[in-house]
């Protein structure tokens, strides 16, 4: 089974409790105005097996204390998306915390089919101009749901409170190639006061934010 694949960090601090394994899927067909993902919306030029990517992983999951999985839109790939949380599950019993950008109500054939297999999922698309104030969203008319005990047991706190500073950090990470890449929920206009500062200093950088439509009023 080939899964289109963007890239997988550990530990991940910013996305659930605990460090965790951080899976982000390449691929998004909801394309939500002001994604800060944008990098991940294309199909993947060269999907990995899913197989190779389990054996490549569990040194960290033997480590991790809950797995993360976001994207891209995992559902758009949703028979790998399976099948790469099938094996998760076969080898840890860590809590798996998955995102989607489609509303729950579209994601329960999936979820009725391969039930226990997502713990908790946060649902519905990034709406730029919603208010932000809940953890682990990027905008508040994003629903947290607990679908099995284990993930009751790990989330419910991210439902009762509002973020607060230890929600507003990202983990910053560099890659290979020396691109810089963040996880975590951002503040609006976090990536342009980044920009900002780094512009500051010299620097010259481009970050990978969908354009958000402006509405102007006629004069
Ligand atoms: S926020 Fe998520 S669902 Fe929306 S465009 Fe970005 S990656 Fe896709």
């Amino acid at each position: 089974m080939k899964l289109g694949l963007s890239r997988v960090h550990f530990p991940v601090t910013t996305l659930g409790p605990g460090r965790r394994l951080g899976i982000w899927l390449q691929g998004c067909s909801i394309r939500c105005p002001g994604c800060i993902s944008a990098d991940t919306w294309r199909v993947a030029e060269q999907p990995v097996d899913v197989a190779d990517l389990v054996a490549s992983i569990a040194p960290w999951l033997a480590q991790c204390d809950g797995v993360t999985v976001s994207g891209g839109e995992p559902f758009d790939q949703p028979q790998a998306l399976a099948t790469l949380l099938g094996r998760i599950r076969q080898l840890s019993s860590v809590d798996i915390l998955a995102y989607s950008g489609h509303p729950y109500e579209k994601l329960q054939g999936f979820l009725a089919a391969w039930p226990g297999l997502i713990d908790a999922l946060i649902s519905d698309p990034f709406e730029f101009h919603r208010p932000q104030t809940k953890r682990l969203r990027g905008s508040d008319n994003q629903r947290l749901h607990l679908l099995t005990e284990r993930g009751r047991e790990r989330f419910a706190g991210y439902d009762e409170q509002p973020a607060g500073p230890a929600d507003r950090q990202l983990d910053v990470m560099l890659d290979d190639e020396g691109v810089v890449w963040l996880a975590g929920i951002p503040r609006r206009g976090d990536m342009q006061r980044l920009q900002d500062l780094l512009r500051a200093q010299g620097h010259f950088s481009i970050t990978s934010e969908a354009p958000v439509a402006v509405c102007k009023t006629p004069r």
